[in-house]
């Protein structure tokens, strides 16, 4: 029988990972791979994008806001079939005004990358992931914990194979890939954006797409690795509905039927950040070269 092979997919806030990647880790279980997410932060930050959810006095109550996403997050990861661990740092929140004020103090954008890192390496060498998932330099979304989630998951990529980094932290062992996971894609909003207009309905993307900075270039440029997955759309879904706090039922995120989004656009997009295998690009499976080698 073929090994299993095991990916981890690290993410800022639960709910990035039903909205980032979602429907390969749906896939990938199903093929009976091994998938563990990783949240940095409880998420305590997090205002109610639901209006319909009116929970009492919720926001107010930070902790009863911590428990109330531990319990969305342990759904979600139930729906997708997913291994889940938190690193236990706290949600640096996103800073708005101008000027922006400071970061909370021991928030995770703020504390030494050490700790973190020592922490996500911990969790690799148990878990010993092959693939190791995570956002580009500029967090996908500019929210501080965002990169600082990027600045972790490649600092531990690349130290969690050396015994003489974190002796304490386990076992050396050096995943074979890093991705970073690309979801906004221009291209993929304005076809969709196109057939829904054609067949008459209305496009949840026009305000985006009247806003997009032209200049801005689109992150299929950067994207080596498409892996079809359009089967999961539905599980992706799912698992996001499950932070009913974070996400708005009525929410453009589940206005493009799934039919349509599988004829157009049947795919999720990654950029191939560090391989130690043999591969090539453009590839359609994050796991290239790994099986052979895994295999050989
Ligand atoms: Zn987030």
């Amino acid at each position: 029988m073929a090994e299993q092979l095991r990916m981890m997919a690290v993410h800022a806030h639960p709910d990035d990972e039903s909205s980032k990647g979602a429907a390969t880790m749906a896939r990938y279980v199903a093929e009976s791979h091994e998938v563990m997410v990783v949240t940095c932060t409880g998420g305590e930050r997090g205002s109610i994008l639901n209006s319909s959810f009116t929970p009492a006095d919720l926001a107010e109550h930070p902790d009863e806001m911590t428990t109330v996403r531990r319990q969305e997050m342990a759904r979600a990861a139930q729906i997708l079939g997913v291994q889940h661990r938190w690193l236990g740092y706290v949600d640096s929140g996103l800073p708005e005004g101008d000027p922006k004020p400071p970061l909370p103090p021991g928030c995770f954008a703020v504390v030494p990358l050490e700790g973190p890192t020592q922490d996500l390496v911990r969790v690799i060498r148990e878990f010993r992931p092959h693939v190791v998932v995570t956002y580009d330099e500029n967090g996908g979304y500019p929210h501080p914990d965002h990169i600082r989630c990027h600045e972790v998951s490649v600092a531990a990529f690349d130290v969690a194979g050396d015994p003489d980094r974190f002796p304490d932290a386990g076992e050396p062992w050096q995943p074979l890939k890093l991705y970073y996971s690309h979801g906004f894609s221009r291209k993929r909003m304005q076809l969709l954006h196109d057939a829904l207009l054609a067949a008459g309905a209305d496009s949840p993307f026009t305000e985006w797409l009247a806003k997009w900075d032209p200049s801005r270039p689109d992150v299929m440029e950067r994207v080596t690795t498409r892996v079809e997955c359009g089967e999961y759309f539905g599980v992706r879904d799912d698992a996001l509905r499950a932070h009913a706090t974070q996400i708005d039922p009525t929410s453009r995120w589940f206005a493009v039927p799934h039919t349509l989004q599988r004829e157009l656009w049947p795919t999720e997009e990654y950029e191939l950040a560090r391989s130690l295998v043999d591969t090539t690009v453009p590839e359609d499976d994050l796991f290239s070269g790994v099986r052979e080698r895994v295999h050989a």
